[in-house]
């Protein structure tokens, strides 16, 4: 069984049952689901390291690696997608959580991130993570998307040349005629539902940066393909599988 179904149907109890694991055990299974690196070769010596324990507070990774050789440290971290994260790995999955059901809003996430001295991260670290996110998302379906996509459109004039763009194959359905060609099978009513929902979502924002847009649409994108699925675990995977530890 792979580990990734311990992040099946999960919902917030399980997480949160997870996460009052002790922090080896939460890395350990991270590692097992090759989101964190499983081994590691120092890179000034060229040898293994081992694992070492940080003494004090183990806060997120709180263990790491280290040379034996020439006593450097390095993080648990290192190389992974969350290598850039600077946040507990319990507010962190709760934060991805959220994402992956479309519930992350700054008031929550600020709730979620509140530590027991009343401090909590800024709207600009909220917007920094979201960016991040949806970013992860972009690349995600880019790369597992785009390569093999057909496009289908209706016969308006200013489409009739996509067929030069790329590998794309173009197919048309004559609206006038019907809504789902007999022949190439082509049919819109995908796409549109798509649009739709990417517009709600930018009724929603009260707008779209232009510069947000291909990350927004990478998130829509990633969340309609995996709507019947397990969104925590499909986001997981995704995360593992589109970014490797090198
Ligand atoms: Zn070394």
């Amino acid at each position: 069984m792979s580990p990734f179904s311990l992040f099946h149907k999960m919902n917030r109890v399980k997480l949160e049952l997870f996460l009052d694991l002790p922090m080896p055990a939460i890395v350990s299974h991270l590692r097992a689901c090759g989101l964190l690196r499983s081994t590691l070769m120092c890179p000034k010596c060229a040898v293994p390291c081992v694992e070492y324990q940080l003494k004090k507070s183990p806060s997120w990774p709180g263990c790491g690696w280290r040379c034996n050789n020439c006593a450097t440290t390095f993080s648990a971290l290192r190389d992974s997608w969350f290598s850039r994260t600077r946040i507990d790995i319990r507010p962190l999955l709760r934060m991805l959580y959220a994402f992956s059901w479309e519930q992350a809003s700054f008031r929550s996430v600020q709730h979620e991130l509140r530590c027991p001295d009343g401090s909590t991260i800024s709207r600009q670290t909220f917007v920094d993570y979201c960016r991040y996110v949806f970013y992860s998302f972009c690349k995600v379906c880019t790369l597992s998307l785009f390569p093999t996509i057909s496009h289908y459109s209706d016969c308006w004039a200013a489409y009739h040349r996509i067929s030069n763009i790329g590998k794309y194959t173009h197919l048309t359905v004559n609206h006038s005629v019907t809504f789902k060609d007999k022949v190439t099978r082509a049919c819109t009513n995908g796409v549109e539902g798509m649009w739709q929902r990417l517009k709600l979502g930018h009724k929603r924002r009260f707008g779209t940066h232009r510069s947000q847009l291909p990350s927004h649409i990478g998130a829509a994108v990633f969340f309609i393909r995996h709507e019947l699925e397990d969104r925590f675990e499909a986001m997981l995977r995704a995360i593992s599988e589109n970014f490797p530890i090198k």
